[in-house]
């Protein structure tokens, strides 16, 4: 056993820092870089319990109270620090504290370790005020940085920490996680595994959110259009993104996803059309409704019909209304699928 065996997928990270510790030569500070949702920060609670925990030897994960206490989320040597929910920015008080906390004296094990999330979150004050605390740090103590967006770090943070990349998991790796997650149907984990992009918390967002299968029922009436109604069509997927969330900025991170997941749709249609078998496809399970259009339509009108909804994420990006971007997404579709 090994203290990372909790962490699928990161095997790399996982054999550099097990040697940092066997080694004793942890650093002060760490910078975890990839995307969310691949264990970043579980992997940091995992290192915090190696570094306060009272056994020598792994697996930490079921040892002693010091590990509990971790576990627990309440070490008085560990603190979790991130953006307040709501709020996008780590303020500056928020960077204070954890240089505070980083200067004093453990109270109960050898270190003090604060986990410092989604960093590049920070504005310029705020990054600057942990200048002094990378600096110099105290001698106890371990500072990590979690980042999906590690460019948009100052740089003077970024070279004063060791770097550690996350890579993207594999689907077979997400759905390990997934089904662990608790009851989810089968084809609907496959799925969500496959259309990960590596990343298991977008994938339990999507099984937990219900949007696997409001995108798979969207998918199947974007294919029957023009037969659809395409105003009526815009207006539900917007009654659906207000049932997710009341909020406009959620409301356009999920039509960006639900944008992309067509995307894909349409490249498996595109595949299909060029001959490929229904395992290339992430849509493997919807090969049926997907040859329907894939037997119809030319290459040409499916590059057309990728085009446009490119085109409607990036007017989403660019904060047009969303109705208005929809309306006009499912006509052109329609008139593309319109029997030539
Ligand atoms: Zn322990």
């Amino acid at each position: 056993l090994t203290t990372f065996d909790a962490v699928l997928g990161q095997d790399q990270a996982g054999q550099l820092m097990a040697m940092a510790l066997e080694k004793n030569r942890v650093g002060h500070a760490y910078l975890f870089a990839g995307a969310d949702g691949t264990g970043k920060t579980l992997f940091a609670m995992e290192l915090a319990k190696a570094l306060l925990c009272r056994n020598d030897q792994p697996p930490h994960s079921i040892g002693c109270s010091e590990c509990r206490m971790v576990s627990e989320d309440n070490h008085p040597d560990l603190s979790l620090v991130q953006a307040e929910e709501g709020k996008r920015f780590i303020t500056i008080d928020q960077a204070r504290k954890v240089s505070h906390m980083l200067s004093r004296r453990p109270v109960q094990s050898a270190r003090r370790v604060v986990i410092l999330r989604d960093a590049d979150r920070m504005n310029d004050e705020a990054a600057n005020s942990l200048l002094k605390t990378l600096e110099e740090p105290a001698p106890y103590a371990v500072l990590i940085l979690t980042s999906s967006r590690p460019r948009n770090l100052l740089e003077t943070i970024r070279s004063r920490c060791q770097e550690l990349r996350f890579a993207p998991l594999s689907p077979e790796h997400v759905q390990t996680i997934l089904s662990r997650q608790g009851e989810h149907e089968a084809h609907l984990v496959a799925f969500a595994a496959r259309a990960s992009q590596g990343s298991a918390g977008r994938a339990i967002n999507a099984l937990e959110s219900g949007s696997i299968e409001s995108h798979l029922d969207i998918l199947g009436r974007v294919i029957d259009l023009p037969k659809e109604d395409p105003f009526a069509l815009a207006g539900e997927l917007i009654a659906w993104l207000k049932t997710i969330a009341p909020k406009l900025e959620p409301q356009r991170v999920q039509l960006r996803e639900t944008i992309r997941l067509m995307v894909c749709a349409y490249r498996d249609i595109l595949m299909l059309h060029e001959g490929g078998t229904a395992e290339d496809l992430l849509h493997a399970d919807q090969v049926d409704t997907l040859y329907t259009i894939a037997d119809r339509l030319s290459r040409e009108r499916l590059l057309l019909i990728i085009e446009s909804l490119w085109t409607a994420r990036r007017q989403i990006d660019r904060n047009a209304s969303m109705p208005l971007v929809l309306e006009n997404l499912f006509t052109r579709i329609g008139s593309l699928q319109h029997a030539a």
